[in-house]
C-alpha cells in the first residue's frame, strides 16, 4: 500500500476539481424529474464539466482507449442499481431512487463526488434510504480525524446503516484521490476482522480519500450485469450512493467536494 500525501497547496487545486465535480452534480440534480433518460443526465454532466476546463474520468475508463472500458460521461443508478450504472435511454419515473456519479480531473488533480435523489415523490421508505446514506457520508466526514485507524470511522458508518436495517454493500469500497483518481488506500464503509488484520490504515494529515457509503434496503449481496458494468442489489431491493472527496487536515477533514 503506497499512501501519497497532499500539501496544502495541492488540496486548494483538488478543492478547484471538486467544485467542478459539485457544479456537475447541482446541474444534474436540477434535472432529474419523471420522463428525463440517464442519457440526458449524462449529457447535462459533460456539458458542465467541459464547460469548466475539466475532462471527465469514467468515459472509457480504465484504458481511455476510445471504444472500450466504461460508456458513459457518469454512472447513473436507478433503482436497484448500486453503482457504475450506464447512462440511456431509460426514462425517469416518479418514484425512482437514481445515483449520479461524476469524477473529473482539473489541472491534473482530480474530483469524485455522487449524490442519489428521488424523483418526483419517492416512498417514505426511499425517502429514508437516501437520508441514511447522507447520514453515513456526513458521520464519516464528522469522525475523520489524524491519527484515528479507518476501522473506527467504518465502523460506525456499518454500525448506522444496519441500526436501520438496510445494508453496506461488501465488493465495492472508496479509494484514495490525487492525481489519479483510484490510489491507495482501500477505503471500506464497513469493517471486518480481514480488514483490521491486513489493510486498516491510520488517518494522517494530508491524505485524500474518497468516502462513498453504498447502502441496499435489503441483502447486502450484489451482482454485476451482463454488460460487465452495472452492479444491482441481488434481492432487487434498491440502494443508494453518496459520495465525497475528503481531505484529511489537523482538526479533521475538509470537504473538497462541497463547492466551497
Ligand atoms: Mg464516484
Ligand atoms: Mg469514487
Amino acid at each position: 500500500m503506497k499512501i501519497t500525501l497532499k500539501s496544502r497547496s495541492e488540496i486548494d487545486q483538488m478543492r478547484a476539481a471538486g467544485r467542478v465535480v459539485r457544479q456537475t452534480l447541482l446541474r444534474c440534480r436540477e434535472a432529474v424529474r419523471p420522463g428525463i433518460t440517464t442519457q440526458e443526465i449524462d449529457q447535462i454532466a459533460y456539458e458542465t464539466f467541459t464547460a469548466m476546463g475539466a475532462e471527465g474520468l469514467f468515459k472509457y475508463y480504465p484504458t481511455y482507449e476510445p471504444g472500450k472500458g466504461f460508456p458513459g460521461n457518469t454512472c447513473i443508478s436507478v433503482n436497484e442499481e448500486v453503482v457504475h450504472g450506464i447512462p440511456g435511454p431509460r426514462a425517469l419515473a416518479d418514484g425512482d431512487v437514481v445515483s449520479v456519479d461524476c469524477g473529473i480531473r482539473l489541472n491534473g488533480w482530480c474530483g469524485d463526488s455522487a449524490i442519489t435523489v428521488g424523483v418526483g415523490s419517492p416512498s417514505p421508505e426511499n425517502l429514508k434510504l437516501i437520508r441514511v446514506a447522507e447520514e453515513t457520508l456526513q458521520l464519516a466526514i464528522d469522525s475523520i480525524r489524524p491519527g484515528l485507524p479507518w476501522s473506527a470511522v467504518a465502523r460506525k458508518m456499518q454500525a448506522h446503516v444496519e441500526s436501520h436495517g438496510f445494508s453496506c454493500v461488501r465488493e465495492f469500497v472508496g479509494h484514495g484521490i490525487g492525481r489519479r483518481m483510484h490510489e491507495d488506500p482501500k477505503v471500506p464503509n464497513f469493517t471486518s476482522r480481514e480488514f483490521e488484520r491486513h489493510s486498516d490504515f491510520y488517518l494522517q494529515v494530508g491524505m485524500v480519500l474518497a468516502v462513498e457509503p453504498m447502502v441496499i434496503a435489503g441483502s447486502e449481496q450484489v451482482v454485476v450485469l451482463d454488460d460487465g458494468w452495472t452492479v444491482i442489489s441481488k434481492d432487487s431491493s434498491p440502494a443508494a450512493h453518496v459520495e465525497h472527496t475528503l481531505a484529511v487536515t489537523p482538526g479533521g477533514c475538509e470537504v473538497l467536494t462541497d463547492g466551497n
